[in-house]
């Protein structure tokens, strides 16, 4: 049994060394247990904030612990009678091949699931996050026109395939030729601004000729820069991410531009809200996944993956997701079906 543990917090950019791989014997179920078989696991930005102990919405992970994250298992052993043997799981055991669970937070997934992977993408915790963050907050209306940065990842490219499906003009924003050219050509979208762009400004500026109505929140930094002369009256912006300044170690250098914000915020009568998924609209899981299942049934939104085979490989995938190195849902494979 294999399993990535914190070793050490990171400082800036998490590195290779600040996690550990360790070997342990399979655990066993005790009586109302199950044991899970990772088969994949979620990567996600949020872990990066569970790897540092600064004040936040959720406790960190522990030096030595395991690593934590969203699972999809299959049930290996069972002596909780509300699973069986072969049952595939969505869980939260984390970066490890093997775990225990009393059965509690486990949702059982459709035993013919094509694409069990899913689960923990568009159907699942991103796709979730994209739905209500664009629908409950954004408030998108045909014909406005939606901004969204990391286009191509989990979060961003189901924004803007929802934005589509609501009729709006879709502006996104990427890392990159290739991302751009697949943002539109693949999902959709009717102009992709490469951020890292000398003149990202004006190519932003010449995308949204009517002005910005929905800004969904994924980064922060220089993206929200360009965007913020352009909002326009009574604009939206469901704050849900700012990854550009996950590795931070301390302030931006100045000027302070906090009054800039402020005085843009009163004026325009914009409304910007922070929201975390769960806690926020848990209790509205279910009209999403009735939602979005059809969606992707229909072919009307397409599930965007990027695939890391190996467990082993876990770190530098993470590492590579605050970077940008992942095209799509970032999921590793743990075992074959
Ligand atoms: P992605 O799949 O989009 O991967 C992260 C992407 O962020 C990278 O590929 C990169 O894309 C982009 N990025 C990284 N650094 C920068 C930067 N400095 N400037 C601009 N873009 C950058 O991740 P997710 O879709 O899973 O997450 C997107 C955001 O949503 C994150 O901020 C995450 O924390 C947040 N989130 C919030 C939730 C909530 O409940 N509030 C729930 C889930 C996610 P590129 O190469 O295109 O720049």
């Amino acid at each position: 049994n294999r399993r990535i543990v914190l070793a050490s917090r990171p400082h800036g950019q998490p590195k290779p060394e600040n996690f550990r791989l360790e070997q342990t014997d399979v655990p066993q179920p005790g009586d109302g247990e199950v044991l899970l078989r990772t088969m994949y696991l979620s990567l996600d930005p949020y872990m990066r904030g569970r790897m540092s102990d600064g004040p936040s919405y959720a406790d960190p992970v522990a030096i030595d612990d395991v690593m934590v994250g969203g699972t999809v298992c299959r049930v290996e052993k069972s002596n909780n009678e509300k699973f069986s043997q072969g049952d595939m799981v969505l869980g939260y055991s984390g970066w490890q091949d093997f775990a225990i669970s009393d059965g509690g937070g486990l949702v059982k997934l459709d035993a013919n699931m094509q694409r069990p992977s899913l689960a923990l993408g568009v159907l699942g915790m991103t796709g979730f996050t994209a739905y209500m963050g664009l629908l409950d907050i954004g408030q998108p209306k045909a014909g406005e026109t939606v901004v969204v940065a990391g286009a191509t990842g989990a979060v961003g490219s189901v924004v803007g395939q929802i934005a589509k499906i609501k009729g709006c003009r879709m502006v996104g924003v990427a890392g990159g030729e290739t991302k751009c050219r697949l943002a539109v050509d693949e999902l959709g979208f009717d102009a992709c601004i490469d951020h890292r762009a000398d003149d990202f400004d004006e190519q932003l500026a010449a995308a949204c000729t009517d002005g910005i109505d929905v800004y969904f929140e994924n980064v922060g930094g220089k993206v929200f820069d360009g965007v913020l002369p352009l909002l326009n009256t009574k604009a939206r912006i469901p704050l849900c991410g700012l990854i550009a300044h996950y590795n931070d170690t301390e302030l931006p250098p100045g000027p302070d531009r906090l009054s800039l914000l402020t005085r843009k915020l009163l004026t325009k009568r914009i409304r910007m809200q922070g929201f975390i998924i769960f806690d926020d609209y848990g209790h509205r899981y279910g009209e999403f996944a009735a939602e979005m299942g059809q969606w992707v049934k229909d072919k009307k939104i397409k599930a965007h993956e990027d695939i890391v085979e190996d467990l082993e490989n876990a770190p530098d995938a993470f590492i590579g997701l605050l970077e940008g190195q992942n095209q799509g849902k970032l999921v590793i494979r743990v075992a074959n079906e």
